[in-house]
This record gives C-alpha cells, sequence and structure tokens, in this order.
C-alpha cells in the first residue's frame, strides 16, 4: 500500500530510559539490523545527556536523532531546560512534543506546546506533536472535542505551508505504556478527523502531506494493521522502542506491509 506522498515512519521514544553506554549499545545494534531499509523513515529520541554520543554513532546510517522536549528560547536563564540550537547542534532532526507525560507530570498545556511548536519549526527542527484523550473522556464521547482542542492549540497561528513539516502523533492516553492498544478502527477513525481538521485549517493539498502517527502500545505483532490503514503514516513507539530486536521488527513489519 504505497503512498507517495507520505514516508512512513517510526520513531522510538525512550522516555527515561538508557545511560550513554546503554544508548551507544543500543544503536550499534539497531544500525546493523535495519541496514537494508530504505522506504521507512527511522527515529530514535534517547534522554537529553546520551543525544551527542548517540548523534556520532548514528553516522552515516539510515537512523535519525529526535529529542523528548525542548523549552522555547534559544538561550538564556532558565535553569534546566534544553533549547532547540542545542538540540539541533547536538544533531537532532526531530522533537517530540507536548508529549502526555509531559502534559501530566509537568503541566504542560497547549499554549507552552504552540511556542514549542513554532520555535522548533524556526530552528529546522520537525516537531512531533503528540495529542490523544484519557479514557474518561473516551467514555464520556469527548474524543473529538479534545483532539480539536489539542490540535488548534498546539498549532495556532501556524502559516498553511509551515503545516506540511511537522508531524502529529495520536496517542490515546489510555493505550500508552498499558499494553491496550486502541484497535486500528479507533485509531484510523480519529486519524481521519485529525486529516479531517488540519485540511480545514490549512487546506487539503496541505493536508495530505502530513504524517500522522498512532501511538500507545505498539509492537511488533500489532503493527501490520496500523500501517495499513489509509489516514497512519506511522508509530511513536515507547516501550517496544527499548530493545532494538522488537523496535527493528516493528520498522520491518512497516517496510514488508508498504513494500506489497
Ligand atoms: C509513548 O510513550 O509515546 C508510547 C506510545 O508508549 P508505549 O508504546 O509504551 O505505549
Amino acid at each position: 500500500m504505497p503512498r507517495p506522498l507520505r514516508q512512513p515512519l517510526i520513531a522510538g521514544n525512550w522516555k527515561m530510559n538508557k545511560t550513554v553506554s546503554q544508548a551507544q549499545a543500543f544503536v550499534n545494534h539497531l544500525r546493523e539490523a535495519v541496514a537494508g531499509v530504505n522506504n521507512v523513515e527511522i527515529v530514535v529520541c534517547p534522554p537529553f545527556t546520551a543525544l551527542f554520543s548517540a548523534s556520532q554513532a548514528l553516522k552515516g546510517s539510515n537512523i535519525f536523532l529526535g529529542a523528548q522536549n525542548m523549552y522555547y528560547y534559544e538561550k538564556g536563564a532558565f535553569t534546566g531546560e534544553i533549547s532547540p540550537l542545542m538540540l539541533q547542534e547536538a544533531g537532532c532532526r526531530y522533537v517530540i512534543l507536548g508529549h502526555s507525560e509531559r502534559r501530566a507530570y509537568f503541566g504542560e498545556e497547549d499554549t507552552l506546546i504552540n511556542l514549542k511548536v513554532k520555535a522548533a519549526l524556526r530552528t529546522g527542527l520537525t516537531p512531533i506533536i503528540c495529542i490523544g484523550e484519557q479514557l474518561a473522556e473516551r467514555e464520556a464521547g469527548k474524543t473529538k472535542e479534545v483532539i480539536q482542542k489539542q490540535l488548534a492549540g498546539s498549532l495556532a497561528g501556524l502559516d498553511s505551508e509551515l503545516y506540511s513539516k511537522v508531524v502529529i502523533a495520536y496517542e490515546p492516553v489510555w493505550a500508552i505504556g498499558t499494553g491496550q492498544n486502541a484497535t486500528a478502527f479507533e485509531a484510523q477513525e480519529v486519524s481521519n478527523f485529525i486529516r479531517g481538521l488540519l485540511a480545514n485549517n490549512a487546506g487539503p493539498s496541505w493536508a495530505e502531506k502530513i504524517r500522522l502517527l498512532y501511538g500507545g502500545s505498539v509492537k511488533p505483532a500489532n503493527m501490520a494493521v496500523f500501517i495499513k490503514q489509509p489516514d497512519i503514516d506511522g508509530a511513536l513507539v515507547g516501550g517496544a522502542s527499548l530493545e532494538a530486536a522488537d523496535f527493528a521488527l516493528i520498522i520491518k513489519t512497516v517496510q514488508e506491509v508498504i513494500s506489497k
């Protein structure tokens, strides 16, 4: 099922896992395992401390580097924060923004995420913007309302042509780290809704270019059903991205499905 306009993307979010040496061992293993893959974009997102050494270890490979968060100023008195410029120089091409764990544990809201999205784009980083409803919101029939609000908030004030430079990850919060993935039907339904909203905001031709990922308990065994959906262009993977063999299997599953 080739998608001429959108290359599939598989990104691994390591969260607060792996030291520098563990990251290096992982990267050495992964680059060997996926060396022949050329139709899937591959991204690993280590913790800040391992970014630079991982970027060195990834040189000459088909794997890109991403960060898990950043602040929106270039530099200054913001103790403990990391700037887009620092990420770029450390070798990052991507940055995850608005992950549900940032929203839940660190109080991040759409206004802040919007500032970060704009700063990332200004610096040439591709933001992977995470949106998704909580279980209670889904059960109350509010999924679309939540998605619409988070999407509008995080993309507020963006020029149409910049839309094609963002990646949106639909991550239902109840599916993250629980082993209880959304069904392919549920994920496709919301992804299609997201693409419709993007088309309303930026126009259908830009919306067609935007990659939409599904995230939430993706593993080698369920990747195929997600990538077969017309509006799902890949996955943001947490737990299953921590073992190089599993992550490689997810990537190869996508490669196989789209090559058919
Ligand atoms: C995530 O943290 O973005 C995620 C999707 O985690 P998991 O794959 O473990 O559910």
